[in-house]
């Protein structure tokens, strides 16, 4: 196997609890990446030697990120939805169905090709993992074709059949989940790890999404929730009831949400982008983590509500409109967005310690915090995914 020492990293965020700051932060540091694991993790000046060796040049070195939430199985355009949007007209959770209709209409070949491009824009981006949902079929082969094609992408693939209710169930919505639960379900958990319910006012309830994640776990699918993007609801407390790892949004909370969320540990993923791209408020994660919540991002990367793909741009939003530090904000999109995604064990991703996979991001930057103190300005400069250069 091949030892390849990263040296001059002028800031080495390792998010190792083990070292000072919620960061973890190594001051002129190396590293050493052998096969896909990192190896080792130090000052420069006591690094091994090693096959190979890469100068950094003084720049920083983080995890790569990891986008607990997207939907890029995907076909069409909502640019004009957009510029609606911006223009006044409000967003209603709806909009969903014009990209269920391209979606249908589209090939698998051109689902993978699009998806795929995507992830290729992520990875630019620093993004070294990334769940994708379904959620723009909402017929059992849509559905299943969707994850299927995701499935070519990530290992995280979730079944969102519970996105909107379609438009030909529009009058029987208890038939629509009794189809998501019953043989949707079955052709989509080949291919899925988890399952995820937009729990909301115009989308399902909240007996409605009890019944999809039971009938998902039933099916050895793990649970995510779509909850309070658009006013208070009951979601929040139902993801932390089922001990859930994450629940997604979390933009109208109500004390007793903040209260459960600090009780059960479940993770409040917040989606800034959302609120950037449709006008609505920013959630309060300074809120959050004066109460004790883990708090993560993500990009909810989707045609409609938030179209963005951009970690750094996200990160950017958090410590600009939500009132988090920048280490805050970069250690909601490694540790614990992986947390967020069951994969922050030992062989896991989200921090830079021995064993863990060497996924880097190295920016054209000295320090994690120009992430958001130059934002809009394409600062990742290199990216390892499994110990190998990647971008
Ligand atoms: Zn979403």
């Amino acid at each position: 196997m091949t030892a390849t020492v990263i040296t001059g990293i002028g800031e080495l965020v390792t998010n190792d609890p083990d070292r000072d700051g919620l960061l973890g932060i190594v001051s002129d540091a190396a590293l050493v990446v052998e096969g896909d694991r990192i190896a080792w993790v130090g000052p420069a000046v006591d690094a091994p030697a090693a096959d190979a060796a890469v100068d950094a040049g003084g720049r920083a070195v983080l995890p790569g990120f990891v986008d607990s939430h997207s939907h890029l199985v995907f076909a069409g355009d909502r640019a004009r939805e957009f510029a609606a949007r911006m223009s006044g007209t409000p967003y209603a959770a709806g909009g969903i169905r014009t990209s269920v209709a391209a979606t249908r209409a589209a090939t698998d070949e051109e689902l993978l090709s699009r998806a795929a491009r995507l992830v290729q824009e992520m990875l630019r981006q620093g993004t070294t993992t990334v769940e994708i949902k379904s959620g723009y079929g909402l017929t059992t082969r849509d559905e299943a074709r969707s994850l299927a094609v995701a499935r070519q992408l990530t290992e995280h693939t979730t079944f969102l059949g519970a996105h909107v209710v379609p438009e030909e169930h529009a009058d029987d919505p208890a038939g629509y989940v009794a189809l998501v639960t019953g043989p949707m379900l079955e052709a989509c958990a080949p291919h899925a790890r988890w399952i995820d319910v937009f729990c909301e006012a115009g989308a399902f309830d909240v007996d409605q999404a009890r019944a999809v994640l039971d009938a998902g776990e039933a099916a050895g699918l793990r649970g995510r929730l779509h909850a309070s993007q658009l006013g208070p609801g009951p979601g929040v407390r139902l993801a932390c009831e089922l001990g859930l790892l994450a629940v997604d949004h979390c933009t109208y909370l109500e004390p007793a949400d903040v209260d459960a969320l600090r009780d059960s540990g479940t993770i409040a993923t917040l989606l800034p982008g959302v609120e950037f791209s449709t006008r609505q408020p920013y959630p309060d994660a300074r809120a959050l983590l004066a109460a004790g919540v883990r708090v993560s991002l993500a990009s909810d990367c989707n045609p409609g509500s938030c179209f963005t793909s951009s970690i750094p741009f996200c990160v950017a939003l958090a410590v600009r409109e939500m009132g988090m530090s920048p280490a805050e904000a970069v250690h909601a999109v490694t540790a614990t967005a992986a947390a967020a995604l069951d994969e922050d064990g030992p062989r896991g991703v989200g921090r830079i310690v021995p064993g863990r996979r060497a996924d880097l991001v190295l920016l054209d930057a000295p320090s994690h915090v120009h992430l958001a103190y130059r934002p809009g300005v394409p600062l990742v400069a290199g990216v390892w995914q499994r110990g190998r250069p990647v971008v």
